[in-house]
């Protein structure tokens, strides 16, 4: 397959260009490298992919780039770009959020109808939910989202839905339920988390810990992200890693896989929903897909892949840590 992924250069998108090429499909990079969190960060997430022979990698904005060309020699695009996290979407960055989430993707639609295009399939989120009503969520329930960020994600997806239905562009939307994994972005709780675990540094905690997510494993959302453009369905599907679970629980965890986590409690913030968990039934019968790294082998990876990255911090010149402030679990 020839296939075109946008946002490539970030924690998911950089997963799935690996996952892609790894299949034998040719892939092109689209990344505009935001400084959302640092640049420097995405650059290293590219390490493994620039300079194999079927990864192209183009820098620039989907707003700014002539897409045509590009969507017309792929068989498949990724569309994965867009602002993520949801407590810097209240305020002033709203804008940000509209126009990398809603904007960018209306542009992405138009160039699909415009060109034929065989299949998009579009990174939505478990945050168009906000806090359900019933758990495990179907896709059936009417989304309610609890913040900015999900409000322009619930948008984007419509989006996908009302070109898929008055154009026939073939979209498939997948909700993302918390995912997780190694270069997981550096605002998102566990990646907070195994680094502070793993350098002995105080973990703020926002809220009692009780909060539960759908944690999913990255290696299982890109593979079912393939999957999906293989198959013939179109519509919308939740993506959760199958085993709810509250922050205290990881934390308890974590103090296995490392030493015990200095925690410090801090009130919880708006826009995060108490509790995520998925109904997978939709995607499984759609496209097969079963999640099938747990909780504990996931969050290994993840504290094994810090620990390399000090190694070679130790060792040569360092990637920054990064971070601007904006904390999340989406
Ligand atoms: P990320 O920030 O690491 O990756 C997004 C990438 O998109 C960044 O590298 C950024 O530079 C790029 N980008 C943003 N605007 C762009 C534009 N206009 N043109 C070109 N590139 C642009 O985030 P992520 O965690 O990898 O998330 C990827 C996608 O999945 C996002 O759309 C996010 O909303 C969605 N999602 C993520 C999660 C999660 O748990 N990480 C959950 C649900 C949904």
């Amino acid at each position: 397959m020839r296939a075109m992924v946008t946002g490539a250069a970030g924690f998911i998108g950089s997963h799935l260009c690996e996952h892609l090429v790894s299949c034998g499909d040719e892939v092109i990079g689209i990344d505009a490298m935001t400084d959302f969190y640092e640049p420097a960060r995405k650059r290293h997430n590219l390490d493994r992919l620039l300079g194999h022979d079927r990864f192209t990698f183009r820098q620039g904005d989907l707003l700014d780039l002539r897409l045509e060309p590009l969507f017309a020699d792929s068989d498949a695009v990724y569309h994965l770009a867009g602002q993520p996290g949801v407590r810097g979407s209240w305020g002033g960055e709203f804008a940000v959020y509209l126009e990398r989430n809603v904007l960018v993707t209306q542009r992405v639609l138009e160039t699909a109808r415009d060109t034929g295009l065989r299949r998009l399939v579009f990174a939505s989120s478990s945050s168009v939910y906000g806090d359900a009503e019933t758990y495990p969520t179907p896709e059936t329930l009417r989304p309610r989202p609890v913040s900015p960020y999900g409000v322009t994600k619930l948008a984007a997806e419509q989006l996908c839905e009302t070109y898929r239905t008055v154009f026939g562009v073939p979209t498939a939307s997948l909700r993302l339920f918390s995912v997780y994994g190694p270069r997981q972005r550096p605002d998102m709780a566990f990646s907070r988390l195994v680094a502070a675990a793993c350098t002995h540094r105080p973990f703020p905690l926002y809220g009692d810990g009780g909060q539960s997510r759908d944690f999913t494993y990255v290696g299982d959302v890109v593979t079912a992200m393939r999957e999906t453009a293989l198959s013939p369905w179109n519509g919308v599907a939740n993506l959760g890693g199958g085993c709810e679970v509250t922050m205290n629980q990881v934390i308890a965890l974590l103090g296995e896989l490392t030493a015990s986590v200095n925690v410090v409690s801090g009130p919880a913030r708006p826009g995060d929903a108490r509790r995520t968990a998925a109904d997978i039934a939709v995607a499984r019968d759609a496209f097969g897909y079963r999640p099938v790294t747990d909780i504990r082998t996931g969050l290994a990876a993840m504290v094994a892949a810090e620990r390399a990255s000090h190694r070679d911090e130790s060792a040569g010149p360092s990637v920054a840590p990064a971070l601007r402030g904006r904390r999340d679990l989406h």
